[in-house]
């Protein structure tokens, strides 16, 4: 009696701190002594971006995002690869710049600045932050006088999947899981999208996908976006072999969401089934990316999420699946250059065996945020 009683009365542990007794358990042998300084930044403010809106008064908004202190850390970026690479030139040795080795990884630029690396950095995608250490907020975006808004605030990591992707003029581009739609957003913002699916299983959610394309994007560029809600993992059979470029930005644990908020969180005991199954599905939606592609096009792969599990684990064995199973080879790009390239405004993990992770820090509480550049044979 007593025992029935007391399990009836029992309080209910909340779903935060289930997630984060999981993540003390897990990220504590995966990060090792990196994990306190990552559990106290997700515990506490995080820092946003304000990706610009070309679509808008950019050049305003700009000159006003500067007065404020913040900087666009796309193109201060860009800065830094120049300078790198105009000391490189200096009697055709490479000297040693600020940007090498600092960052204590090991990391350094490609000898000859990559191909990669030059587009990235020249697409249109601006994103203004604060600088390290600076926990100063953005005010919400105003409207243009045709009542566009300004900037969309996200996770400034968010950014560094959609640079990887490095579309190029007229590429068709395929958005598999694309509600909200912060990345599309910054997708339409390269200006070179020839074309861009946006899917979303989600009907309510695609209902985001469209307000943000009627708040951010003119008609003429919205009528090269085509919006559906499909399950992703049925694309490879829909529409097969037909993108340049693929984002599959998937649902996760969302680790930082899951640590600060009750509402809509996946360690409620009724979710643990849908929990388990993630990496699962983050695989069918992997693969579904790759066989969207078209031969030689590329695919990233993201998550927000440090969890090696639904990261590397998951690409590791996609490229597995599309050997064994469909004859199809599929090569990881090296992305190492973004660690050196985006070091002061991330704080990023160097121990990926595949990809790149971005760890929050209370000096640069972004992320978390992984991604993984695959290309089709
Ligand atoms: N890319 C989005 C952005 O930047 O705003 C965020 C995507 S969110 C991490 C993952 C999305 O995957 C959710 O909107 C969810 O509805 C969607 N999703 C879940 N299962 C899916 C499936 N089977 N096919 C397509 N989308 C799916």
């Amino acid at each position: 009696l007593y025992k029935k009683k007391w399990a009836t009365t029992a309080p209910r542990i909340p779903a935060p701190r289930l997630a984060l007794h999981h993540f003390d358990t897990t990220y504590s042998l995966q990060l090792q002594e990196l994990w306190p300084a990552v559990r106290s930044a997700m515990l506490c403010e995080q820092k946003y971006g304000a990706l610009l809106n070309n679509f808008a008064c950019a050049d305003l908004t700009a000159q006003r995002l500067e007065l404020l202190s913040a900087t666009d850390f796309v193109s201060e970026a860009a800065r830094r690869a120049r300078c790198w690479q105009e000391s490189a030139g200096v009697g055709g040795e490479r000297r040693k710049t600020s940007l090498e080795g600092s960052g204590g990884d090991g990391t350094t630029l490609p000898t000859e600045t990559s191909p990669l690396l030059r587009a990235s950095l020249s697409s249109n995608v601006k994103c203004y932050t604060f600088p390290r250490g600076d926990i100063s907020r953005f005010h919400p975006a105003r409207p243009d006088s045709l009542g566009i808004l300004s900037y969309y605030l996200m996770d400034a990591a968010s950014l560094l999947p959609v640079l990887a992707l490095n579309v190029q003029p007229d590429d068709f581009v395929l958005d598999l899981c694309a509600a909200p739609g912060g990345k599309m957003l910054a997708l339409l913002q390269t200006g070179a999208c020839g074309h861009l699916a946006a899917n979303d299983v989600s009907i309510s959610r695609t209902k985001r996908l469209y307000h943000i394309l009627n708040s951010y994007v003119p008609k003429e560029v919205r009528e090269t976006v085509s919006v559906t809600s499909h399950d992703g993992r049925d694309w490879g059979e829909l529409q097969g072999g037909t993108f340049h470029k693929v984002l599959v930005d998937v649902p996760c644990t969302t680790d930082r969401h899951s640590v600060m908020e009750e509402e809509n969180n996946i360690f409620h005991k009724m979710r643990t089934k849908e929990r388990q199954m993630l990496p699962m599905l983050q695989l069918q939606l992997l693969m579904a990316g790759i066989l969207a592609a078209k031969p030689e096009g590329e695919v990233v792969y993201s998550t927000c999420s440090l969890s090696q599990l639904q990261n590397e684990h998951v690409v590791e064995r996609a490229i597995d699946i599309a050997e064994t199973q469909f004859g199809i080879t599929v090569h990881i790009e090296d992305l190492s250059h973004f660690r050196t390239l985006f070091q002061d405004t991330f704080c990023f993990f160097s121990g990926c065996r595949l990809g790149e992770l971005v760890l929050p820090h209370l000096t640069a509480n972004f992320g978390p945020m992984y991604f993984c550049k695959l290309r089709r044979a």
